[in-house]
């Protein structure tokens, strides 16, 4: 059985060159608005939908839990696909519109040490319908439309490349969401091999990459990718990229108490990042569970910006949102799979995430 919704317009058109022209079109439509079967789709006959049933798969993910912050209106919902893995989805409202963060993986391989989304490694990739419903289904059910996309959530977006890519065009379809590449922005850890590739693509999306180190020692301790593309490789497939696109890169630059926040860490992340155009994304860690690692204070938060102007490298304090709620990363995944195996393991619940 293939799954519909990874199928583009063209390729389903394709599929179905038996019917009139139309069809594609009207099925496409009916999954981009969030049909869960084939026999709400009225406008086709008995027999087609049949057929359509033996054929395809409608993927359609069910809110294992929502939660919604008190403070500033975010709302996480847990996914619970197919197979019974789950997922997460923020939906955050900013002035300049609705911006939900997907996520692109199960899991993730790349071992981050601050990072909750990667204790468990990495279970799946996710499909490009997967990725479209966290969308959709987020639209449906919080009644907001949709302006931005950030693929912030769980996972390394560029380890599922096709998939990614596959979604980024299905996303942007005239024919169904129609969100603009400008109003998408995709995060990276830093495979730059990966970067190179997507520069190729001439995507007019905002890369993000997750730098937190200008010092090689110190990234390489936090990010174990880096052992693979040093800052030097992957400052070089960033200048590429900017060369082949036009886009200027974010860096996110999470501040860890003691790690990477001193004035001497700013002047090499201002040096490194001097003869390119960039813009520095600075973060307060998000405390995780079981870490020794620690957020800096916002006077050296503030002290580190401040370093960053004086070198002219343009840098903002990101303001953090749905903090009462596990907005961060994996957190919510996390806290809710403890629970479920809580229960399987003493047959009771213990009552974590709960909403
Ligand atoms: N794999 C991709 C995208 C997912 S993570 C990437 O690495 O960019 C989204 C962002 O959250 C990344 O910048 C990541 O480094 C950051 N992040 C993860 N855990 C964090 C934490 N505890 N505090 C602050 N930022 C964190």
């Amino acid at each position: 059985m293939k799954d519909i919704k990874s199928m583009s317009l063209a390729e389903l058109a394709q599929d179905l060159a038996d019917q009139p022209s139309f069809r594609a079109k009207q099925i496409f439509v009916w999954l981009q608005r969030g049909a869960r079967s084939f026999s709400e789709m009225t406008n086709l006959s008995k027999p087609l939908r049949e057929r359509l049933e033996r054929e395809y798969t409608i993927t359609a993910p069910i809110a294992a839990r929502k939660l919604q912050s008190a403070k500033d209106g975010t709302i996480k919902y847990l996914w619970r696909l197919a197979d019974g893995n789950c997922v997460e989805t923020v939906l955050m409202r900013y002035h300049h519109g609705n911006t939900v963060c997907i996520s692109s993986e199960v899991g993730c391989a790349m071992g981050c040490a601050f990072c909750a989304s990667t204790r468990g490694g990495l279970v799946r990739r996710l499909t490009a319908s997967e990725m479209l419903d966290e969308v959709l289904f987020t639209q449906i059910d919080s009644g907001e439309p949709i302006a931005n996309i950030v693929l912030m959530g769980i996972g390394e977006p560029l380890d599922n490349y096709d998939a990614v890519l596959r979604f980024l065009h299905m996303v942007n379809a005239k024919e169904g969401m129609n969100i603009g590449m400008r109003h998408i922005s995709l995060s990276t850890c830093g495979l730059a091999d990966k970067i190179d590739r997507l520069a190729q693509e001439n995507l007019q999306i905002t890369l993000s990459v997750s730098l937190h180190a200008a010092d090689n020692a110190v990234r390489s301790s936090l990010m174990p990718i880096n052992r693979k593309y040093d800052v030097e490789t992957l400052l070089a497939s960033c200048r590429n990229y900017f060369e082949k696109t036009g886009r200027r890169i974010t860096f996110e630059y999470a501040m860890i108490r003691g790690v990477n926040d001193s004035q001497v860490d700013a002047a090499l992340l201002a040096k490194k990042l001097g003869c390119m155009q960039a813009h520095v994304n600075l973060i307060p860690l998000n405390n995780v569970a079981e870490s020794p690692l620690k957020p800096s204070s916002s006077e050296t938060v503030r002290a580190f910006a401040q370093q960053l102007a004086q070198m002219h490298i343009p840098a903002t304090v990101r303001r953090s949102l749905g903090g009462d709620i596990d907005a961060a990363c994996g957190q919510l995944r996390r806290n809710y799979e403890e629970q479920v195996c809580a229960k399987e393991a003493f047959g009771f619940d213990r009552g974590l995430g709960s909403d």
